[in-house]
C-alpha cells in the first residue's frame, strides 16, 4: 500500500514527520534495546513506511537521525562493543508481489542483457549476529547493533550449540567473520513463555524477541538454558573463502560446519523467484521456525559491487514480506449505531485500508466498556487487523500519535436515530435506545422479521426495507402482508440509471417478493415468535417455546412462572416475553397477522405423540444396532424426552448400546439407571416411560 503525504502542505508534512520518528524511535528501543515491542512488527513497518512516503515528497525533510536513514539500535552498554569489519546492512522491503516485481524489474533494466542469477533464501525472524574465526576457531560473536557497532555476546554464543567452536575444515582462513540469524524454534519459544507465565514473569511477544533477548543475557547459562539455534548465511569478507557468489558462499558455510537453511533456489528467471516466495508462503506454518518472508539476493559478487549500497541496506537484495496481517490508518469518527432491541453500539469508521485481501473501512467496537479498554479516539493513528482473517477489528491505538486535539468518545446521552433517551441498565455493559418507535430500531427490527432464521422472505434486505419506511409504504411487521403489487413494482430502489432517473423494483421483483411474503404465513409458529424480535427469544428458546405451548396465544396467556417453568427458559426470558404480551400496541399488531392469515399455532398433528417422557433426561453411549444415534434421540424427543451428551446426577437414563463410552462407565459411578436397545425398543414403541423391568439392574 502506498501512503499519501498528508493534505496541508510541507508545514503538515514536517509535523507527521517528527511525530513518526519519535514514535518510531520508542518502538525501536523497545524492540532493539529492551526485546519488547510494544506494537506488530507490521505496524511499525506500516508506519515506518509512512514516514518513508513523507521524505519522498519533501527531501529536505530527512534527517540524519531518521529511522529511515538508520540500522537498529544503538548498542546496549550492558556489554563491549564490537566494531564490524565492515557495515552490517539491513534489508529494503517489498510488500507484496507488486513491490517484488517492481525491484525485479529495476534491478532487470540496470544490469542490461547479461546473463544473471537470484539467490531466493527464507528470511528468518530471529537476530542478526555476527561470528568471527581466528585460524577455525570461534573468537567473537556479536549483535548487529546500528550496524557500525554491535554488542560483543561472545560468552552467551559459545552457549549454542548449533555454533561450531572450531571449523571442520583442514586448511580454515586465518581471520573470517560469518553473518546468520540467531533464532529460536516456535516450539521451544512456547514452552519458554509457558515456564515465563507459570514463574509469574513476562513472557516474550514473538519468538524473535526471545532469541534476541536470550542473546544479550548477562549470565551466559540463562542462555545456555534457552532452546537456540543459527542458520549463517553470509561470509562477511567473501575473499577470505575464495567463493565469488553467493551460492557458493552457502555451499562454502556448509562445507566448513555451519548450519545452513536448506530452503535455497538459484533462480534465473523472475518467475521461478515468484514461484519460491509463493511456496514458502504456504509453507509457512509448518515450518519449525518462523519466518517473515524472502530474501532475494542477486547471486554474483561482482554484480553485487556494482549495485552497491544505500545508507541502510543493499542495492543488490530485497525482501519480499508476507502480507501483514496488521495495518495502521487513522480513526475518523466513532458512530454509535442502534440496533433493532435498541442496543447502542459504537462502530470505528478509520480511513480504508487493505488487510489480508480486503478493503476495510468500519469495525464494531462493541460498547463503550472495551473503547476505554482500547483508548481509542478519533484522530488517532490505529492499528487495525482481521480478527480470525475475516472480522474487522481495531487493536488499539499506536499512542505516540495522538493529535492534541483528540477527545475520549462518550456515549450518546440521547439515540442518534430518534433522540430519544438512552439508557444503560444497571450492571450491563451496553446501553439502550429505550425508545419503542425509534426509526433505527425499526428498521432493525423489520429486517429482523424478514430474516432467514425467522419468516425467510427472499428478497426483502436492509435496502429494499430502509426504502419502504422511507417511502412510508411500511411502519410495523403487520404491514408487510398488506402490500400490494402496484405500489412495490413502483418502489424507488434509491439507486440510479445512467441517465439519472430512478430504478424502481420492477414488476418482476415485486411479484416475487409478494409471493415470499405469501408464503412466509404458514413458517411454523417458533419462526414467527423468533421474528417478533423480543428480548432474550432467540430461536432455540423460541422452539422450546412452541414445543411446549404449541400457540401463540397459549404463550401470551401464560403467566410468567408458567413461562419459566418450561425447560431452558428461566425467570428473565419469561419476564421479558410477558412484558412483550402486555403491551397493548404488539397485541394489536398480532391481531393484524392473524387477520392476514399468518399461522400462528401449530396444530395438533396426527403424529404427535402423548409427551410422557417429558422432563426426563436421557444419554445415549454406543452403537445400536436398530436405529443411528440420532434416530433414538429423535424418537425419544418425539416423546418429550431431552436427550443430552453427558451423564450428570440429572440424567434419567442412559441407554448403553454396543461397545460404549466413557459415559457408561460414568452412569455406573453416578448409579443412573442404564437401559440396553430391548429396552429403548419398547419404550419407543408402547410411548410408556421405562420401568424397574427395563433397567440392567432392576432400578427405579
Ligand atoms: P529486516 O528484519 O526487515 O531485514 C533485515 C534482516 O533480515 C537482516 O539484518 C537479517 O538479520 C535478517 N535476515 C533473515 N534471514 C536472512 C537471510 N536469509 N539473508 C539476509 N538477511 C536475513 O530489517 P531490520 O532492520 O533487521 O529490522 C526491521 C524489522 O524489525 C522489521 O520487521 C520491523 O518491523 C522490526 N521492528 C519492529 C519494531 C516493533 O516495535 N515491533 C521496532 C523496530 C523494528
Amino acid at each position: 500500500m502506498t501512503f499519501a503525504p498528508p493534505e496541508g502542505g510541507r508545514e503538515a508534512a514536517a509535523a507527521r514527520a517528527g511525530d513518526l520518528r519519535a514514535e518510531l524511535a520508542r518502538h525501536a528501543c523497545l524492540y532493539y534495546a529492551q526485546d519488547a515491542p510494544e506494537i506488530s512488527d507490521a505496524a511499525y513497518d506500516a508506519l515506518m513506511r509512512e514516514l518513508q512516503a513523507v521524505e519522498d515528497e519533501y527531501p529536505d525533510l530527512v534527517t540524519s537521525d531518521s529511522p529511515t536513514q538508520r540500522i537498529g539500535a544503538a548498542p546496549s552498554q550492558a556489554f563491549a562493543p564490537v566494531r564490524h569489519s565492515s557495515r552490517m546492512y539491513s534489508l529494503d522491503n517489498a510488500l507484496g508481489f507488486d513491490e517484488l516485481d517492481a525491484w525485479l524489474e529495476r534491478i532487470e533494466r540496470e544490469l542490461g542483457p547479461r546473463q544473471h542469477a537470484f539467490v531466493c533464501e527464507l528470511k528468518i525472524d530471529g537476530a542478526s549476529i555476527a561470528l568471527t574465526y581466528e585460524d577455525g576457531v570461534f573468537v567473537r560473536g556479536a549483535t548487529r547493533g546500528d550496524g557500525t557497532t554491535g554488542e560483543d555476546v561472545t560468552a552467551n554464543l559459545r552457549a549454542v550449540k548449533a555454533i561450531p567452536l572450531r571449523f571442520r575444515m583442514d586448511v580454515p582462513p586465518a581471520r573470517i567473520e560469518v553473518r546468520g540469524e540467531v533464532y529460536m524454534p516456535k516450539s521451544s519459544f512456547a514452552a519458554l513463555n509457558e515456564t515465563q507465565d507459570e514463574a509469574g514473569l513476562p513472557t516474550f511477544a514473538n519468538p524473535r524477541n526471545a532469541a534476541a533477548g536470550a542473546m544479550r543475557q548477562k549470565d551466559p547459562s540463562v542462555t545456555a538454558g534457552r532452546d537456540l539455534s543459527t542458520f549463517i548465511y553470509q561470509i562477511a569478507d567473501a575473499r577470505a573463502a575464495g567463493v565469488s557468489s553467493q551460492w557458493e558462499a552457502l555451499a562454502w558455510l556448509k562445507r566448513a560446519g555451519f548450519r545452513t537453511n536448506p530452503d535455497i533456489v538459484r533462480a534465473g528467471t523472475c518467475e521461478e523467484v515468484r514461484a519460491f516466495c509463493e511456496r514458502a508462503l504456504e509453507r509457512r506454518g509448518d515450518l519449525p521456525y518462523e519466518i517473515d518472508g524472502v530474501v532475494v539476493k542477486v547471486d554474483s559478487f561482482a554484480t553485487q559491487d556494482e549495485l552497491g549500497h544505500t545508507a541502510k541496506a543493499p542495492r543488490w537484495a530485497i525482501a519480499y514480506k508476507f502480507p501483514p496481517e496488521e495495518k495502521t490508518t487513522v480513526l475518523r469518527a466513532i458512530v454509535a449505531q442502534v440496533g433493532r432491541t435498541g442496543a447502542i453500539t459504537p462502530v470505528a469508521e478509520f480511513d480504508p485500508v487493505l488487510v489480508a485481501g480486503s478493503t476495510i473501512a468500519r469495525a464494531t467496537l462493541h460498547n463503550i466498556d472495551e473503547v476505554r479498554r482500547k483508548d481509542v479516539r478519533v484522530g488517532d493513528t490505529i492499528v487495525v487487523r482481521k480478527a480470525g482473517d475475516v472480522i474487522p477489528e481495531v487493536v488499539g491505538p499506536v499512542p505516540g500519535l495522538r493529535p492534541a486535539d483528540a477527545v475520549e468518545w462518550e456515549m450518546p446521552v440521547t439515540c442518534p436515530s430518534c433522540d430519544g433517551p438512552v439508557w444503560r441498565p444497571e450492571g450491563e455493559v451496553v446501553s439502550r435506545c429505550t425508545n419503542i418507535a425509534c426509526p433505527a430500531q425499526r428498521w432493525e427490527r423489520l429486517v429482523h422479521w424478514t430474516s432467514r432464521g425467522a419468516m425467510d422472505i427472499e428478497g426483502l434486505g436492509y435496502e429494499i426495507v430502509g426504502r419502504m419506511i422511507e417511502t412510508g409504504m411500511i411502519r410495523d411487521i403487520a404491514d408487510f402482508y398488506s402490500l400490494d403489487a402496484e405500489g412495490l413494482d413502483a418502489l424507488d430502489t434509491g439507486r440510479l440509471k445512467k441517465d439519472g432517473s430512478p430504478v424502481v423494483l420492477g414488476p418482476l421483483m415485486a411479484t416475487k417478493i409478494l409471493a415470499n411474503i405469501e408464503g412466509s404465513k404458514s413458517q411454523p409458529v417458533y419462526r414467527l415468535l423468533y421474528g417478533l424480535g423480543i428480548r432474550h427469544v432467540g430461536s432455540t428458546v423460541a422452539e422450546l417455546l412452541t414445543a411446549r405451548f404449541r400457540s401463540l396465544d397459549a404463550i401470551g396467556a401464560a403467566g410468567a412462572e408458567e413461562l419459566a417453568d418450561t425447560e431452558g427458559v428461566g425467570p428473565r426470558i419469561a419476564a421479558s416475553v410477558r412484558t412483550f404480551f402486555d403491551n397493548p400496541d404488539n397485541i394489536a399488531v398480532l391481531k393484524r397477522l392473524r387477520a392476514a392469515g399468518v399461522r400462528m399455532a401449530d396444530e395438533a398433528r396426527a403424529d404427535v405423540r402423548a409427551q410422557t417422557l417429558a422432563g426426563m433426561t436421557f444419554v445415549l453411549t454406543g452403537a445400536l444396532s436398530g436405529y443411528t444415534r440420532d434416530e433414538a434421540g429423535a424418537a425419544l424427543k418425539a416423546l418429550g424426552a431431552k436427550v443430552s451428551g453427558t451423564v450428570s446426577k440429572k440424567t434419567s437414563f442412559v441407554v448403553v448400546g454396543e461397545e460404549p463410552g466413557s459415559k457408561y462407565d460414568r452412569a455406573v459411578e453416578l448409579g443412573v439407571p442404564v437401559l440396553d436397545e430391548a429396552a429403548l425398543e419398547r419404550v419407543i414403541e408402547t410411548g410408556e416411560a421405562p420401568g424397574a423391568a427395563d433397567t440392567a439392574d432392576g432400578s427405579r
